[in-house]
């Protein structure tokens, strides 16, 4: 058989093509962002070439949602979340909420966010980005689907927060987990999820995640780009534009199962197992939909 990639293009050099053992979903993708506007379908297609087959794309605010709606109803394999990031909480007005709640009712849209707390950066006030995280943990339990959780720095108030939640929600990720392990086994404890990047693949600050992965049970650890963001530091070739993208997912799952102490082919099939429970996707296998709500 022809390699797949051939059927493509020649963006990513030989040495970037890598194609996972079993099939990957990339839980956070930007593909809404603006650099993917003119060659999304390639984007597409290297990310099917590499076996990465389902796609969540990260809705952060309202237009970005709508959007990653669109593009769930154009190409099969993707999915949209909806929500509101802590940089853009002093936006969160009754307008937004009832935009967002119209959202969460399609059967595109698979999580509530991405929404949280980023005291790191605080282009929101912590009073706004709290505001604006309680009313939407308040649509997650009203819809019953499963938060997207963004956190940085802001580790102690996010823990309490979601310990108040954690009854009135079914499930949530805290998405590129960076924090300490104090943090980490907080989240745990509130049998929440973890989201894994490629951060760990940078020897300058990802050195302390590299001996807390292996702390994540199976059952609770998924994967991801982030893309455009976060491209992984340690790739063995350059890469025009140093833009991220879900092709490149594999690379991180092999550095991941590295410092877990497995394969990379058990880490991509136990990770896709649990977005696909996370998520409710439908049956990759049968192509059975999750649900009623499903579309043929
Ligand atoms: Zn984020």
């Amino acid at each position: 058989m022809a390699d797949p990639h051939d059927t493509f293009d020649d963006f990513l050099p030989e040495a970037l093509r890598f194609t996972s053992s079993a099939p990957l979903v990339d839980i956070g993708a930007n593909l809404t962002h603006a650099s993917f506007a003119h060659d999304l379908e390639a984007v597409l297609g290297r990310a099917r070439a590499a076996n990465v087959t389902t796609l969540i794309l990260t809705g952060t605010d309202r237009e970005h949602a709508e959007q990653a709606v669109e593009l769930a109803r154009r190409y099969p394999g993707l999915h949209a979340t909806a929500g509101i990031h802590p940089h853009d909480a002093s936006d969160w007005n009754a307008d937004l909420e009832a935009a967002m709640r119209d959202l969460h009712h399609l059967p595109e849209v698979v999580a509530v966010g991405e929404c949280g707390l980023d005291f790191n950066r605080n282009f929101s006030t912590p009073a706004e980005q709290e505001r604006a995280f309680e009313a939407q943990l308040g649509l997650a339990a009203e819809s019953d689907k499963p938060l997207f959780v963004h956190e940085r720095d802001a580790g102690g108030r996010m823990r309490e927060v979601l310990k108040h939640w954690r009854d009135d929600i079914r499930d949530a990720v805290v998405h590129c987990f960076t924090a300490d392990r104090e943090t980490l086994h907080g989240y745990l404890d509130l049998d929440l999820h973890i989201g894994l990047t490629g951060w760990l693949c940078d020897e300058r600050r990802g050195h302390h995640l590299r001996e807390l992965v292996g702390e994540i049970p199976a059952q609770r650890l998924m994967v991801e780009t982030d893309c455009p963001y976060l491209l992984p530091r340690n790739l063995p070739a350059k890469l025009k534009g140093r833009r991220h993208e879900p092709a490149l997912l594999p690379w991180i799952v092999r550095e991941i199962a590295h410092w877990r102490g497995e394969t990379a082919a058990e880490l991509a099939r136990t990770t896709t197992a649990t977005a696909r429970a996370f998520f409710r996707l439908p049956d990759a296998a049968t192509g059975d939909p999750a649900g009623p709500d499903a579309r043929q």
